[in-house]
């Protein structure tokens, strides 16, 4: 890895080093080291090109496969779970498309979002593509099959969708320019781009996802639109928690708005760089800890994606996992039970929180609560 993948800036060494295995975003691991770089020029963090990145994409990466309604929980509102890709119709139901709008999902999965905004808006006409051909028997009902493409993008779609949807695609590609020109290229004259992709400033976690070869900042997202012929017209951290949403339209349409969203490059490469120091020291915490008592019976806090990081640095497996989540107690993650808090093992005496760094001390401020007799947390750092 020589260049940024969006300014084509050198980059000399890797900032952040961990030897294998990489952790996915679907919580597999991988047998490859993770590298991470911070691009000085333009503040983009990336990482190398998977190995067989092609197969990994059409065979391995299955979201959400397990059946129709699987899905991830995005929060909990009023007592009632709200999944993600609801909470990703809501945002396009927002946008007031016109009637009969053409709407395209690129890197669709099963199109559940898609869908969902279908029925707030039974008008709209949906096209739906994806890499991989494993979704197409969830597309059968509701997608006319010349609406539907895997692998390659018709010739006659060009020019074509007032709404172009791609939700957590980009940060998988290894060409995020040539992939938003592509869409770019799919707009109908005054039609809008929408995509999303993870916020690595909000949610440092992210830049240990391997699969997740691109990890933008609000400075490297601008230049990625810029490069690509698109005006960003709504870039935002708030929307969607963890995530920037970006809604863009093609340069020749607004001219003149080109550069109202501000950034600031140089913090954006100092945030970088200080959450893969934070990185760097919390795993090395782990081993020396770990090689203090590697038998200690342990139960990782959080069975999410910082919960799965943990666990794949762990010398043995987790004795369970404690969770809030009414949702997941009961159920097995990675392999391992999660339970409540209170249901915690008395045999357990290390804790790990598996929590955004950010936000763990202040979610486990009142453990005591809790904490079986002879349990300590161990924080990675402090955040
Ligand atoms: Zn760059």
């Amino acid at each position: 890895m020589n260049e940024c993948r969006v300014c084509g800036a050198l980059l000399p060494n890797p900032d952040y080093s961990a030897s294998a295995p990489a952790l996915t975003s679907i919580a597999t691991h991988l047998a490859i080291p993770t590298q991470i770089y911070v691009c000085r020029n333009c503040g983009h963090g990336q990482s190398p090109d998977l190995p067989k990145i092609q197969e990994f994409y059409d065979t391995q990466y299955r979201i959400s496969l397990q059946s129709d309604q699987h899905d991830q929980l995005y929060e909990v509102r009023d007592g009632e779970p709200v999944f993600r890709t609801q909470r990703q119709a809501e945002m396009l139901a927002a946008m007031k498309l016109p009637l009969q709008a053409r709407v395209l999902d690129f890197g669709a999965a099963k199109g559940t979002t898609l869908r969902t905004l279908l029925q707030a808006r039974p008008d709209l006409r949906p096209s739906i593509f994806d890499v991989s051909s494993d979704y197409v028997t969830f597309w059968q009902d509701w997608v006319p099959e010349s609406e539907q493409a895997i692998h390659h993008i018709p010739a006659e779609w060009q020019g074509r969708f007032d709404l172009v949807t791609a939700h957590f695609v980009v940060e998988h590609v290894v060409d995020p320019i040539g992939t938003l020109q592509q869409l770019a290229g799919l707009l109908a004259p005054a039609g809008r781009l929408f995509f999303t992709v993870p916020d690595p400033l909000g949610n440092t976690g992210d830049f240990l996802v391997v699969d997740h070869v691109n990890h933008f900042t609000t400075s490297s997202l601008i230049r990625t639109c810029e490069a690509s012929g698109l005006v960003p017209l709504t870039l935002a951290g708030d929307l969607f928690r963890g995530a920037y949403v970006v809604i863009a339209e093609k340069l020749s349409v607004s001219g003149s708005r080109s550069g109202s969203i501000q950034c600031d490059v140089a913090s954006d490469i100092h945030q970088a760089l200080e959450a893969l120091a934070f990185w760097t020291k919390a795993m090395d915490f782990l081993d020396d800890d770990q090689g203090k008592d590697s038998q200690a019976p342990t139960a990782i806090y959080g069975a999410g994606f910082y919960g799965a990081l943990i666990a794949a640095r762990l010398q043995q497996p987790p004795i369970c996992f404690l969770d809030r989540n009414t949702y997941l107690q009961g159920r097995d993650y990675l392999g391992v039970t999660v339970v409540a808090p209170e249901e915690c093992p008395d045999s357990v005496r290390r804790i790990y929180p598996g929590l955004n760094p950010s936000h763990a001390r202040s979610i486990l401020a009142n453990a005591d609560g809790w904490l079986p007799p002879h349990a300590r947390i161990h924080f990675l750092a402090d955040a």
